[in-house]
């Protein structure tokens, strides 16, 4: 894991070393929901994929779950690790020096956010968040140990032979993605898939994406063909 923490001999604080970082101007939310704001997509949230797959009738599925609950867990399951977030609002104008700090040994948590060094924000009282790392809840990252990965490859081979479906993201793809690396998974499937399905102009008022989600965020899309 300690090969995940950068180490600097200067006092450049971030912890990536990208030469563009920023925050959306009205922040992610809103960026979502523009992405999304178009009359042929329509996004189902808190609905789980597995309820609904029996009613999808698309050409192709864009699916972001778990690899190995696609395919019934019929390998094993793979380890993911979740975070408990535990929130906090602080009656004192700054909680820390920068956005987050790292607890890697004395404590449950692993991290603290302060919000406010990310959004500019001011305001008397400043809000943290902790990170409490656990093996239950939400899946969020894989685990990357060679008896895994070996796993992994069972069920990759498997998605590989499944023709109308395409497994993107960190959870689909077992992969240890940054947001970078995802919008860019993410746009390699979008280019293939345009190659294979370009061609084929939706009908007026045909539906092209349905978005199906846990909790809010892009999930499960079905593309071009959909009942
Ligand atoms: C605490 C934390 C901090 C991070 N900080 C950074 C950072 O500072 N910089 C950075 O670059 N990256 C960061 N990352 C990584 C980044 O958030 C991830 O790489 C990125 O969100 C992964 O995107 P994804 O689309 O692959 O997966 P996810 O964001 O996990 O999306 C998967 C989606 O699939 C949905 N889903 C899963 N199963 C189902 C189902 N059965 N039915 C319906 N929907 C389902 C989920 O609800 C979710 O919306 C961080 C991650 C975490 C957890």
């Amino acid at each position: 894991m300690a090969a995940r923490v950068p180490a600097r001999a200067n006092r450049d604080d971030r912890y990536f070393t990208d030469t563009f970082q920023y925050m959306p101007l009205d922040g992610y939310t809103r960026m979502f929901e523009r992405i999304l704001d178009h009359p042929r997509i329509r996004v189902e949230v808190g609905v789980d994929f597995f309820r609904v797959r029996h009613r999808i009738r698309a050409k192709h599925i864009v699916y972001t779950g778990p690899i190995d609950a696609y395919f019934g867990h019929c390998f094993g399951r793979l380890p993911y690790r979740s975070i408990e977030f535990r929130h906090e609002h602080v009656p004192t104008p700054k909680y820390q020096l920068v956005g987050t700090v790292n607890y890697p040994n004395d404590f449950r948590f692993t991290r603290i956010t302060e919000f406010k060094h990310l959004t500019g924000q001011k305001a008397h009282g400043t809000s943290i968040v902790r990170e409490f790392p656990c093996d239950e809840g939400d899946p969020y990252y894989p685990v990357p140990r060679p008896e895994n990965e070996a796993v992994f490859k069972q069920y990759e081979r498997l998605a590989k032979e499944t023709d109308d479906v395409s497994f993107v993201g960190r959870l689909a793809q077992y992969r240890y993605y940054n947001m970078d690396q995802c919008v860019g998974a993410a746009l390699k499937a979008a280019e293939s898939l345009a190659a294979r399905f370009g061609a084929q102009e939706p009908r007026s008022g045909d539906t092209v994406g349905r978005v199906h989600t846990h909790a809010g965020t892009g999930a499960v899309a079905a593309l071009p063909g959909l009942a």
